[in-house]
């Protein structure tokens, strides 16, 4: 059953990875010092910000900051159409992605009898844990490193991503559906997809823990970003089983080069350690010429990447 764990979420993450923005983005060209621009713009009630975001993500923190003790400064929204309102389109999809979920899950309810089955089940609900926090530091990396608000299909994610490190605030304003709707939105055809492929548990037991996991992780990552955040998700950062404050706040800092997982952020102290971002942003720039906009704004991780 190990093994079959291990199968389902290698086989499945290989699957993920190849159809992630990392390929897509890659062949996008971002504008030429667009982000390191963007970084020293006034984007926020005529104040100035500094070079790096660092004071932003301290603003965020500070208990003084203007309008709401909790959240920060005013929320600047960047993507056309959007809304810090709670809208029943965004209840709707999330409640549907939960729903879909448990219809999902069925398969798995009969395995689960046996102790072999229930082990095999715990095994792969670990395993997929892990590959999820990897999975969104993945997605972040390459939303932060490549593409902009043209590039067809994830332009608004990438502007969002983007968007956050000069306003990293406006995330904290957020109520829960309004702030994961967009994730259930591409969750719920996902999860029907899999769902047809096969009923299998283990496969069943993957996708639905990947899919929640990513649309939770844009919920830890605001409460990350929350000054005082609810006592249970308090607990849940104390303990190191969602990403903490402190572990976030070390990604706000230009060139925001590291620490790009949110879920639980187990995986950042090997992937940062380890080089990998270096070494795929040197595979890209290889491939296509295409410089990470972390390179942009700090030169000295282009030689040490080509370098690795
Ligand atoms: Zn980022
Ligand atoms: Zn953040």
């Amino acid at each position: 059953m190990l093994n079959r764990a291990v199968r389902v979420v290698t086989a499945t993450g290989f699957i993920v990875s190849t159809v992630s923005p990392f390929a897509f983005h890659a062949s996008r060209a971002a504008p030429k010092g667009r982000v390191a621009t963007r970084r020293l713009q006034s984007t926020t009630e005529g104040s100035e910000q500094t070079g790096t975001t660092t004071s932003s993500f301290e603003t965020t923190l500070s208990p003084t900051s203007e309008g709401n003790p909790r959240r920060g400064p005013s929320p600047v929204l960047v993507l056309e159409g959007d809304t810090l309102d709670t809208l029943p389109k965004h209840v709707g999809l999330v409640v549907g992605l939960w729903a879909l979920s448990g219809a999902a899950l069925a398969p798995c309810i009969e395995a689960a009898t046996t102790a072999a089955g229930a082990l095999g089940l715990i095994q792969v609900f670990a395993a997929t844990l892990l590959f999820s926090d990897f999975f969104s530091g993945l997605f972040h990396w390459a939303s932060d490193n490549y593409g902009n608000k043209n590039t067809p299909v994830f332009g608004g994610v990438i502007e969002a991503f983007q968007g956050h490190h000069v306003n990293p605030w406006t995330i904290t304003y957020r109520g829960f559906f309004n702030n994961v709707h967009k994730i259930a939105l591409s969750a719920i055809p996902l999860l029907g997809v899999a769902m047809l492929a096969s009923p299998d548990p283990g496969w069943r037991l993957f996708w639905v823990v990947f899919v929640n996991a990513q649309m939770l992780s844009q919920e830890f990552h605001k409460l990350s970003h929350t000054i005082k955040p609810p006592s249970w998700a308090a607990w849940l950062q104390s303990k190191g089983l969602i990403i903490g404050r402190r572990a976030h706040g070390q990604h706000h800092n230009s060139p925001f080069e590291a620490h790009y997982c949110i879920l639980t952020g187990w995986c950042n102290p090997a992937l940062d350690r380890s080089g990998v971002w270096r070494r795929a942003e040197a595979l890209v720039y290889r491939l296509n010429g295409q410089e990470p906009n972390c390179w942009k704004d700090d030169p000295d991780l282009k030689r040490k990447a080509l370098g690795l």
